[in-house]
């Protein structure tokens, strides 16, 4: 069945066509049909990108006024004449959805229903960056395709397992019960696609693994898995806590920023400012939030470039270390995200000298991973390190076949014209 894949950001609509079945997804055999995304959606100089498999990506200069146009013209691209991918949109069996934040509601993907609709709207004021644009998607995606089923796969679901012990804060408890003022954990499609694919390569059942998952991107968190249950995650009540990301902090004494308030009288929306959007490695370096671009200024010789990254990876080996203790040990850590993927320098800098808890690296293999599967670590090493590329959108889309197929909810949409 065709499914398509939508990710809502602020400013951007990125979705993916997959062909894919139960049976596909159980010999990875699912494939992805084309992908493409609207930028800067409500700017003057927006655009429409489109990618089928194996063929060159085209990019239209056109204005989007906003989502509801950006979810059009992405379908649009779906059926234009000569692409071949869909006769008509009717094909599409299901449409899935990343929502960043289902709170305590969702500990998995479901059907998205008026009552889920409300549910996310709840969630907005835990994540206001991205909720509301993720609704924005699926309210279009209903205006212009009323009768398919859509499905909401939540960044947060996959973390739902964290226990108490590392999901609360130790604030008075009232703020949880009261407030929901607890841990929720993101980038769970990327930690669960990344663990479930290292099970798949191994022929393993993930109940028998116990893996430490580093999703380094612009956005990084990591994961300890315990035989395929999150049990905790370096993201927090908001996406700023744990590693050092590229425009982020991560961890940071609270006392700091009321030091800023009541000493540097920044108000809420400063601080707020310089948290999400001036700190981390941009703010280290004062140059840059892109690692490719501070590794060549480090090797240049840049001294903040240098330091920023010295403390990106140090942040991990200390998560590393944690994970090894939270899990007692582990079978593998995997490194994924634009960075884990595409940077040997910085896995060997976070896996240095962290061979008394049976981490080590092969630097050769290493710096031959690169955007592909591969095994990373030494000979004889405790525990393996390997590089899996993620793929949140393929995820989305088994997610959302698997909550179409059940019975009673239409797997395909019933409509016969071309207006559905
Ligand atoms: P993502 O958010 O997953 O797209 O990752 C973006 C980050 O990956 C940026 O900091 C990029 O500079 C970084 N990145 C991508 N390719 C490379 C590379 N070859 N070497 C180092 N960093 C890279």
């Amino acid at each position: 069945m065709k499914i398509l894949a939508v990710n809502c950001g602020s400013s951007t609509v990125k979705f993916q066509l997959f062909e894919t079945s139960a049976e596909r997804a159980e010999r990875n055999e699912d494939r992805a049909l084309a992908r493409g995304m609207v930028d800067k959606v409500g700017a003057a100089d927006s655009s429409v990108s489109f990618e089928p498999a194996g063929a060159d990506k085209q990019t239209i200069r056109r204005p989007i006024r906003d989502h509801h146009e950006a979810v059009e013209a992405s379908l649009a691209t779906l059926t234009e004449s000569g692409n071949g991918l869909l006769r008509d949109l009717s094909e599409i069996a299901g449409v899935g959805h990343r929502v960043v934040h289902g709170g305590e509601y969702y500990s998995d993907s479901v059907l998205f229903d008026d009552e889920v609709e409300r549910r996310v709207e709840e969630c907005v004021e835990l994540a206001p960056l991205h909720n509301p644009h993720n609704l924005t998607g699926y309210r279009a995606v209903k205006a212009l395709l009323p009768r398919c089923p859509n499905v909401a796969v939540f960044d947060t679901a996959f973390h739902q397992t964290i226990p108490r012990r590392a999901f609360l804060y130790a604030l008075p408890l009232e703020l949880y019960s009261e407030h929901k003022i607890r841990r929720y954990g993101f980038h769970g499609t990327s930690h669960r696609y990344v663990s479930q694919r290292y099970a798949q390569i191994h022929g393993a059942g993930l109940e028998n693994l116990k893996l430490i998952a580093c999703h380094l991107g612009n956005g990084c968190s990591m994961t300890a898995i315990d035989r395929g249950r999150s049990v905790d995650n370096t993201l927090g009540l908001t996406p700023i806590e744990g590693l050092v990301m590229g425009t982020r902090p991560g961890d940071v004494d609270p006392g700091v920023v009321l030091h800023l308030m009541s000493d540097l009288k920044m108000t809420v929306e400063e601080v707020t400012e310089l948290l999400n959007k001036r700190s981390g490695l941009l703010g280290l370096s004062g140059e840059t939030n892109d690692m490719r671009s501070l590794m060549q200024a480090s090797e240049a010789g840049d001294e903040r470039a240098r330091l920023a990254i010295e403390i990106f990876c140090y942040r991990i080996k200390k998560y590393i270390g944690a994970y090894l203790a939270a899990l007692n040990g582990a079978d593998a850590i995997l490194f994924t995200g634009g960075i884990g993927e595409n940077a040997p320098a910085i896995r060997a800098r976070a896996c240095e000298a962290l061979d008394a808890l049976g981490v080590a690296l092969d630097p050769g293999r290493n710096e031959r991973a690169r955007g592909a599967e591969a095994e990373i670590s030494a000979d004889g090493a405790k525990v393996k390190a390997w590089v899996i590329p993620t793929n949140e959108e393929l995820l989305i889309a088994r997610e959302t076949m698997r909550c179409i197929s059940v019975p009673g909810v239409s797997g395909v949409c019933a409509c016969s014209k071309n207006d559905c």
